[in-house]
């Protein structure tokens, strides 16, 4: 029983005919919500959704540039999806995947992408989201070393600026300050080295020599901690909810190669970057050069119609996790009831199969360039610190004439403003300190694009307007 109830005293009718707006801003507590306003908010209750664009509670169409949260992929309302996902539930709606047992989906997509994932990387372990991926991803690592006789190889580097998710080791691994609230964080043995990211366009030292310096300083933290201590590097390709932040060219390949050098798991995180926001199915090898130990995906996987995760693992981890050194303990005693769940499955077969016939990762690499062009014309607005992106990931950094860059109060007040008037005009993107993030749909077309730019400058001159 609500404690609103007793409050309202309204009843089971006056209840009814409440908006789902109001319903939601009484009763849910939302994720990553800002809780000075709670109860007091207007949430934007969406109701239905179609191709690029979804529509609220109250008759209104918005052109989501969000993609859902970086994870609708091929658009909204694909049939396939949704026929497949009625299809397995009807067939059968769940069963473990517990120790030996398995479902006809899990299996099938488990050997679908061993066919699309780089080099070794054959083993696959669903989970039910990324956070929970993250995490079961170092818990692989650990169990690896473990097996290998080495379970003192147990701290984990990370980065500042990271996301890598919500849960209690995956948001201690995440590395921006502004994430790190009163919760409480393993800090004991996460490490987080400094963000890689460099900007061409504002940064005064060359992209050789950030490198350069990155590599130094990251081996010099590898022998202050002691290699013989750390089981595994967590790395996005490109750091998403960071703020769509790049590293210099060659980082990957020399992180994985300090890594290798130093007995030092590689995971990427492409929660994000993975499932064609980036070009390609997984861009650690195709856009970055890099093989890695342990690929973590979700999101995109099913393009956000269900949830799920997975961990990619190279066959030579999976081997000598088999060969535990420790026969007492052969138990990987990680997963969840729901990992791998036959609906969310089948709905990431739907996702690959539509995904290969109507070409996707082909579509991303042509449009992408022409979104990151178009949003770049932006760089020169008085209102706009920064324009980042790659493909179709991309984010604009607010500032207050005058003001410093960075997540100051003013300029965070801004790009809330300027999501305001995107939203007013009938375009979503994601506020976020003083970000604007863009991540549309993988099917969006130039002419959204253009839609995209338009919305977003008038809404940088109709915050400018407000400045005054
Ligand atoms: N890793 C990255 C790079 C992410 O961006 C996210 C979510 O945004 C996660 C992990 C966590 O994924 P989830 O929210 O599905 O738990």
């Amino acid at each position: 029983m609500p404690q609103h109830s007793v409050v309202h005293g309204s009843g089971p009718a006056a209840a009814a005919a409440e908006t789902a707006v109001e319903k939601d801003a009484r009763h849910v507590l939302h994720p990553w919500a800002d809780l000075s306003a709670l109860g007091e908010q207007k949430p934007l209750v969406v109701r239905g959704a179609e191709g690029v664009r979804v529509t609220d509670t109250e008759g209104r169409t918005y052109l989501d540039a969000i993609g859902g949260m970086w994870c609708v992929t091929v658009g909204y309302g694909r049939r396939e999806l949704i026929d497949a996902m009625r299809a397995q539930a009807l067939k059968m709606p769940y069963y473990t995947p517990f120790g030996d047992v398995s479902s006809e989906p899990a299996a099938e997509l488990g050997a679908r992408l061993a066919e699309l994932s780089p080099g070794d990387l054959n083993r696959v372990h669903f989970t039910t989201c990324g956070s929970t991926a993250v995490e079961s991803a170092v818990r692989i690592a650990h169990f690896h070393f473990a097996a290998r006789g080495r379970p003192e190889k147990k701290h984990v580097l990370s980065r500042v600026d990271a996301y890598h998710g919500s849960t209690y080791l995956a948001a201690s691994l995440s590395g921006k300050a502004a994430d790190r609230t009163t919760f409480h964080y393993e800090d004991g043995w996460v490490h987080h080295l400094e963000s890689p990211a460099h900007d061409p366009d504002t940064s005064s030292v060359p992209a050789a020599d950030h490198l350069a310096a990155l590599i130094d300083r990251m081996e010099a933290e590898i022998a202050a901690i002691g290699p013989e201590n750390i089981a595994c590097f967590i790395a996005e390709p490109i750091m998403a909810s960071g703020g769509v932040l790049i590293p210099p060219p060659g980082y990957h390949e020399a992180a994985l190669d300090v890594c290798r050098r130093n007995d030092i798991l590689y995971i990427s995180d492409e929660v994000v970057c993975g499932f064609g926001r980036l070009g390609h199915f997984f861009s650690s090898e195709a856009a970055f050069g890099v093989v890695p130990d342990i690929i973590v995906t979700a999101k995109g996987l099913t393009s956000g119609y269900q949830p799920l995760g997975a961990v990619l693992v190279s066959e030579r981890i999976a081997e000598a996790m088999a060969a535990a050194a420790d026969r007492s303990k052969p138990v990987f005693s990680n997963g969840f009831t729901y990992s791998g769940h036959p609906v969310a499955c089948a709905a990431a077969l739907a996702n690959i199969e539509v995904m290969v016939a109507d070409d996707v990762c082909g579509h991303v690499r042509d449009v992408g360039p022409y979104f990151v062009r178009r949003l770049r014309e932006l760089r020169d607005h008085p209102l706009v610190a920064a324009v980042r992106g790659d493909h179709l990931m991309a984010c604009l950094e607010c500032r207050v004439p005058g003001e410093e860059d960075g997540p100051t109060a003013r300029n965070q007040a801004l790009a809330q403003r300027v999501d305001r008037h995107c939203e007013e005009a009938g375009l979503l993107v994601r506020p976020f300190e003083n970000l604007c993030i863009l991540s549309p749909p993988l099917v969006v077309t130039k002419g959204d694009i253009d839609r995209i730019a338009t919305i977003t400058a008038d809404a940088l001159d109709a915050a400018e307007h407000d400045l005054r």
